[in-house]
């Protein structure tokens, strides 16, 4: 549990607001422990295959999508969840690819969940105050489908354990991912705090 690793991904908007330091502060503090990191431009089709990695994905938008416009007593734009699926793919490729990104592999206990939690829901409106896209930008569905883009929501972290797997062997060699130990991991994780008095 302990050695729990997750995927996150600055996103372009995230670089361009100068807010590197500032997530990953949020996300470090913690306590998780940063083991990879890099600065990269994807390409187009690097990002299919990210976000394509669950095959159930392009369903999944579009049914949180549809049930976010009815939660919100607006009418949703499409039906069929697939058809949102394929539209938000097309404009996630022009977000990711639009600029640097920064991809990172944080571990610790309950990583994945932990980050999700830190980071906020998909939609920066809907989003809690405290969490990153909560604080940090104020974009919504509605007017991403009005402009025909991308939610612009600084982050992407994975969803689950097995996401975060699949991502992280897409994004790193596995000797980009770093086997160290941090100071602080005796007062997170020790049993005893027998080694803390002279
Ligand atoms: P999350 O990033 O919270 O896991 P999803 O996996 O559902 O969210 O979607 C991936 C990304 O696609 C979101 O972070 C967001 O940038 C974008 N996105 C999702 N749904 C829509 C939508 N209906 N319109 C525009 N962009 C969307
Ligand atoms: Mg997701």
């Amino acid at each position: 549990m302990k050695t729990e690793k997750t995927f996150i991904i600055i996103k372009p908007d995230g670089v361009q607001r100068s807010l590197i330091g500032e997530i990953i502060q949020r996300l470090e503090r913690t306590g998780l422990k940063l083991v990879a990191v890099k600065m990269i431009v994807p390409d187009e089709n690097f990002i299919e295959k990210h976000y394509t990695i669950d095959p159930e994905w392009k369903g999944t938008v579009g049914e949180k999508t549809i049930k976010s416009y009815r939660e919100k007593g607006l009418k949703p734009p499409y039906d069929d969840p697939h058809k949102v699926g394929n539209i938000v793919l097309g404009n996630l490729k022009k977000f990711m690819t639009s600029g640097p990104v920064i991809a990172m592999v944080l571990q610790g206990l309950h990583a994945v969940k932990l980050v999700r939690k830190l980071v906020g829901g998909t939609e920066p409106f809907a989003s809690d105050v405290g969490t990153i896209r909560g604080d940090f930008v104020l974009d919504s569905y509605q007017l991403a489908d009005i402009d025909g883009r991308a939610i612009r929501n600084l982050v992407h972290a994975s969803g689950s354990i097995e996401e975060a797997n699949k991502e992280i062997a897409l994004w790193f060699k596995p000797e980009e991912i770093i086997n160290y130990r941090l100071i602080q991991e005796r007062i997170l994780y020790d049993v005893n705090l027998d080694e803390i008095l002279e």
